[in-house]
């Protein structure tokens, strides 16, 4: 997410006590009697900074790129030109996204400003006020947010207890609400998951409206849905390069058939990917391997982090494809005071143990460097004991 949603900067309208105009409660009226009572009334998404300690709140990937990819990136920005919006042909970007991400060539592509951004333009080209957005529950907290943003409403249909998915209640649920749009987070973020081909290819056979395929941490679960796209005319398949090494990048392409994709294209803010970020882009898939390798180092880390944690006292460690592992601590210290545990370690890791009955005492812990993973193991094993 962009930290620029939580962090207004100090200006006219800052509303530190100091900088405060004379005006402030006439203001306050204001706003009450013009900004949305639903926005009014929720809290942005937080966006904590780890300036110094061990950052495993995000599912970053904790390796940067190699001076040689960097000096090839700074050689393609320096030639591209800003003063002029970025072109309405981005050719060369989509046969390189279409070789290294193995996209079919039937399908349609479009490019966001972070998948997050596909998001909105999904809920937002299907649904009219009050149609339904549909996920199972907990997952993706942005599947929410965007829907109901954008006056949709959202339907979670609850995990099993062991946090795998309910494909009898998904199915009742698709038949009783009858969403426009169903979001599947595989695999599902922040518990780890993968659900089962079968379940997925039900559900995609029983949704009457869009079923969003979200692979964010595809490079980890060593499976896609992508190859099959062209035979699944109600799915498209969402993908970021959030998590392969390029969070600050800000891309995320959504694929799918053309039909589709030319409708939702149709609400996208023009010129949303600027060309910095289409110049990286197109130098680092370029250097592919790179992004791979680091995905492999991960996927052992998670072995290894997933392992250590299983091994804590009253520590249950969910099995995840994804490059981070949820877990839950049942036993005295319980999730939060580990989470305030491991922040005065300068650890940051996800508490989600008010977020969701069925995540309570969960902690998400993001793979990282085999240092990171050591560390934050050792911590884990010193904060129980
Ligand atoms: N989908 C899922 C399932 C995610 O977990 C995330 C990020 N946490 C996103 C999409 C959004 O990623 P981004 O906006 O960075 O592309």
């Amino acid at each position: 997410m962009n930290g620029a949603r939580t962090a207004a900067a100090p200006g006219p309208g800052a509303r530190d006590a100091g900088l405060r105009p004379a005006t402030g409660d006439a203001l306050d009226k204001r706003i009450a009697a013009t900004v949305r009572p639903d926005i009014r009334a929720m809290t942005a998404y937080p966006v904590p900074s780890a300036s110094q300690g061990i950052k495993l709140d995000a599912m970053e990937c904790p390796y940067p790129l190699p001076d040689a990819v960097r000096d090839d990136i700074a050689r393609a920005l320096r030639d591209t030109a800003l003063n002029r919006y970025p072109a309405a042909d981005n050719g060369e970007l989509t046969l390189a996204l279409r070789q290294a991400f193995d996209i079919p060539a039937q399908s349609g592509l479009l490019f966001g400003n972070g998948s997050d951004e596909l998001i909105h333009l999904i809920v937002q080209s299907c649904c009219q006020p009050g149609d339904t957005v549909l996920s199972p529950w907990p997952s993706f907290v942005y599947f929410d947010m965007a829907a109901r943003f954008d006056h949709a409403r959202f339907v979670g249909v609850p995990l099993t207890a062991d946090l795998q998915l309910d494909l009898p209640a998904m199915l009742r649920a698709i038949d009783q609400h009858r969403p426009k749009v169903v979001f599947l987070a595989l695999p599902n973020n922040p518990t780890g998951g993968l659900w089962p081909d079968a379940a997925v290819q039900a559900i995609v056979d029983a949704a009457p409206g869009l079923v969003v395929l979200d692979e964010a941490y595809q490079a980890f679960a060593g499976h896609t849905w992508m190859p099959r796209l062209p035979h699944l005319p109600q799915a498209v398949v969402l993908r970021t390069v959030s998590k392969i090494g390029l969070a600050g990048l800000r891309f995320g392409y959504l694929a799918g058939d053309p039909a589709w994709i030319s409708q939702i294209d149709k609400v996208r803010p023009p010129y949303n990917i600027n060309v910095l970020t289409q110049a990286a882009l197109r130098t680092v898939l370029r250097h592919k391997a790179v992004l791979d390798e680091q995905a492999a180092h991960l996927r052992a880390g998670r072995a290894a982090l997933a392992s250590g944690l299983a091994a804590l006292p009253n520590v249950t460690a969910y099995p995840s494809a994804g490059n981070f592992v949820l877990a839950r601590f049942s036993g005295k210290p319980g999730g939060n005071a580990v989470h305030l545990a491991l922040k005065t370690r300068k650890i940051l890791v996800k508490n989600f143990s008010d977020a969701h009955p069925l995540l309570a005492d969960c902690l998400r812990i993001s793979v990282g460097t085999p240092d990171e993973n050591r560390a934050v193991l050792d911590a884990l094993q010193d904060i129980l004991s």
